[in-house]
């Protein structure tokens, strides 16, 4: 309790954060609704594989499936005494819930397994935590952990209300630290949303300088399900792999040069899992700004998974709530190498509902000319035919042509060069821009996508 205690101490006076979960032997708990697991879902993996990427080390797991939340305990009473008596033989002192739990469960279940309890969203928050870099990441992050915090603060405090004389004492040392710290950790989320709208603004206005003369895709999926394998494959971008959850938690860019000199931008954001929690998701928001102005997005799925149709759609919620949900979506089946026994039915049915999908290994380096392919046919749809004429004596056009024109042909006129192909409004508004040297023949561009 006293690390706690520290913890939330520090976090309200916006230090550094201390986690939770350390490299410590934890037991994980799941209770389970009827309905809550998906078909083809292992109880706790997820959680496992969460917990493991916060350092911990599993003993012990242990589900029971109930009909209904005990509202004291959330699984029941007696399952919670087998869980106190098992920690206390393994010498755990922590036990990880597969859901939220209320503060006074917490607290309940606290008293009952002697030791610290932690539920699904703590342990999220544990792991964005340590792996939010940028100053963006970090202020969600704790706007995220001080939201959550505030109406959990009184579990804090409750031990110094029993030294003085019993829970509920009014006007006792833990009352008035209690009204203090939910001051301070108001104030803290006041400023933190105030912060946050600063850095909001200055990505917008960044996101939308760099949308016009690019066609925009962003890739978007579940967690683990291979985006940044799939980035760099593309782009040779350097970012981070790793078989964790939410190894990438700050949106990257990088360009990505597809055949016929266009460049796309490529963004990798943040991993998406289902049954995250709200406020999360809604800090995140900022994060997403690369997704919500995409020209595209491309939705990788891990088809090798038995889960990856509930991935498909805890993503597509999340793009839902997020404001994606009209954009233009080029799935992409992911780690076909992999796929094995029941799954190959699954996938099978996958690829014939999704026909426009395209089918890769990211990892072999396998499909990624088609998918190359289908970027450059999405790209070009959005561009209207035009036909130009440069001087060959300026170099700055020409190179600008060479990165966002869709080129058909050419021909040399003396000094000048007509050329044929595609092109986007904003491009073509920025060749007018070139004046003298390059002159617009024949094009009818007002109405293209992008
Ligand atoms: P992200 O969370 O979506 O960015 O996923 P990552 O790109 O970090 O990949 C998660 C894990 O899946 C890593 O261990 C990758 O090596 C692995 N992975 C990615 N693509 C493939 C693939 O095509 N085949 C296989 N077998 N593994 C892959
Ligand atoms: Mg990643």
């Amino acid at each position: 309790m006293a690390k706690d205690l520290t913890r939330d101490r520090q976090l309200a006076g916006h230090r550094p954060i201390h986690l939770t979960v350390g490299r410590e032997r934890v037991i994980l708990v799941g209770g389970y609704l009827p309905g809550d697991l998906a078909t083809g879902e292992e109880p706790l993996e997820e959680l496992e594989r969460l917990a493991h990427t916060a350092g911990a080390r599993i003993i012990a797991k242990v589900v029971q499936r109930i009909r209904e939340i005990n509202p004291g305990t959330y699984i029941g009473r007696g399952k919670a005494e087998q869980i106190a008596a098992l920690a206390k033989r393994e010498k755990c002192r922590c036990v990880i819930f597969d859901h939220d739990l209320t503060p006074s469960q917490t607290r309940t279940l606290e008293s009952v397994v002697e030791g610290k309890v932690v539920d699904r969203t703590d342990l999220i928050l544990d792991i964005f935590a340590s792996r939010a870099r940028t100053r963006m990441a970090k202020v969600q992050v704790n706007l995220a952990m001080a939201q959550y915090r505030l109406p959990r603060l009184r579990r804090l405090w409750t031990h110094l209300e029993r030294q003085e004389g019993g829970i509920g004492m009014r006007g006792g040392a833990g009352e008035r630290q209690i009204e203090t710290d939910r001051r301070m950790l108001g104030k803290q989320i006041r400023d933190l949303k105030h912060e946050l709208k600063q850095i909001q603004a200055r990505k917008e206005r960044m996101v939308r300088t760099r949308q016009g003369e690019h066609f925009l895709v962003s890739l978007v999926g579940y967690t683990n399900a291979g985006k940044s394998t799939l980035m760099r494959a593309l782009t040779g971008a350097d970012v981070s792999v790793n078989d964790q959850l939410f190894e990438t938690l700050d949106t990257r860019t990088s360009a990505l040069k597809l055949g016929g000199g266009l460049q796309v931008l490529l963004s990798d954001t943040v991993g998406f899992i289902r049954r995250l929690p709200h406020n999360l998701v809604a800090s995140f928001h900022a994060t997403l700004e690369e997704a919500r102005t995409a020209n595209l997005l491309l939705h990788v799925v891990d088809i090798s998974s038995p889960l990856a149709r509930e991935q498909m759609e805890a993503v597509q919620e999340v793009l839902r709530e997020v404001g994606c949900a009209g954009k233009d979506i080029l799935h992409v089946f992911n780690k076909t190498d992999r796929i094995s026994g029941d799954q190959e039915i699954e996938a099978g049915l996958l690829r014939h509902e999704h026909p426009g999908a395209v089918a890769i290994s990211a990892l072999k380096r396998d499909g990624l000319d088609e998918l190359r392919t289908q970027l450059l046919a999405r790209a070009r749809a959005g561009a209207e035919p035009v036909k130009l004429s440069v001087f060959a004596g300026d170099g700055k056009a020409l190179a600008f042509l060479a990165t966002h024109f869709f080129e058909d042909g050419r021909e040399a006129d003396g000094e000048w060069i007509t050329v044929r192909g595609r092109a986007s409004a904003p491009v073509l508004e920025r060749l007018k821009g070139f004046g003298e040297t390059v002159k617009i023949l024949d094009g009818a561009c007002e109405r293209t996508a992008w």
